[in-house]
């Protein structure tokens, strides 16, 4: 089974600050993961690995700062990791990174199941993984939690309001993976080494895609931030009330009236 999981590199999520003038988010001195959904769909996707043999690759599309943790994804286990960079994909919203995401997996070809997180940490559109599907015409499971392979088809259990239900697709399929569903596992000590020392990680432009400028990054996006907005938080206060309960019914009237 050959297997491709989407992995986005984002700011850790307690260093995530927005340029008020360029409206983009702030890289610099920042530190960034793995997406964290995407650890999930990554752990899943070697899980299918271990049970049924196959191949796992991981494929991001970003700039070449990326690659020392798709050299992480590697020591966690996966057999391969490509990175679509190029200056032109810069910018891109949910529509060209679909599209070029959906471009690098057609050029692997003979991809059995995608995998991406549920959504990622900064943006969260959960767009990407639906988008992709399209891009490729074929079927999707969102917001899996549990998967199976059973005679040639995915089984898959997804979360919906409530409760789960359980899916079945024919393969091809695209599974996005709900953030937390599965601890993902410590890269192994030797293989870190490898990783980082002999691994070489394939980088594809826009040419080797054989996409055009027009369709990709900033030129295709039909988005833009118009406006930024800080969402202050409420400020909380917090009082004990103390006596009979008569006092404290008086009292807490008292506040209560001040609202009325
Ligand atoms: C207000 C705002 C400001 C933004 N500012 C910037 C900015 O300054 N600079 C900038 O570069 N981007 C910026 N973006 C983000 C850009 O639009 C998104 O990164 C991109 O379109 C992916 O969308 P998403 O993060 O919502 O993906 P989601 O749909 O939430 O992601 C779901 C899954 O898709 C996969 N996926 C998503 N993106 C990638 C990827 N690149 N490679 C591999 N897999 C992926 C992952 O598996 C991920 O878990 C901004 C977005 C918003 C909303």
């Amino acid at each position: 089974m050959r297997m491709v999981v989407c992995v986005k590199v984002t700011p850790k999520a307690e260093q995530v600050r927005l340029d008020p003038t360029t409206k983009t988010l702030i890289r610099e001195g920042v530190e960034s993961e793995i997406n964290p959904a995407d650890k999930n769909a990554l752990e899943m996707a070697l899980n299918l690995k271990d049970k049924h043999d196959g191949e796992v690759i991981v494929l991001s599309m970003g700039p070449p700062a990326f690659e020392p943790h798709l050299k992480l994804a590697v020591a966690m286990g996966a057999d391969d990791a490509i990175l679509l960079s190029d200056r032109a994909f810069a910018g891109a919203d949910t529509y060209p990174t679909s599209f070029t995401l959906a471009m690098g997996i057609k050029k692997l070809g003979n991809v059995d199941i995608i995998f991406c997180g549920e959504g990622s940490s900064d943006a969260g559109t959960n767009q990407v993984p639906p988008g992709i599907a399209e891009w490729l015409g074929i079927p999707q499971i969102t917001f899996v939690n549990k998967v199976e392979v059973v005679d040639g088809k995915v089984r898959a259990r997804r979360t919906i309001r409530g409760g789960y239900e359980v899916v079945e697709a024919p393969l091809p399929v695209l599974l996005s993976v709900e953030l937390g569903c599965n601890t993902p596992r410590f890269p192994d000590f030797r293989r870190k080494r490898w990783a980082e020392r002999e691994f070489r990680l394939k980088v594809w432009n826009k040419n080797e895609l054989g996409v055009s400028e027009e369709q990709v990054g900033l030129k295709a996006s039909y988005t833009t931030v118009k406006e930024l907005k800080e969402a202050k938080m409420r400020e909380r206060k917090g009082e004990f009330i103390r006596g009979s309960p008569e006092q404290v019914t008086e009292k807490l009237l008292e506040i209560i009236k001040q609202y009325l």
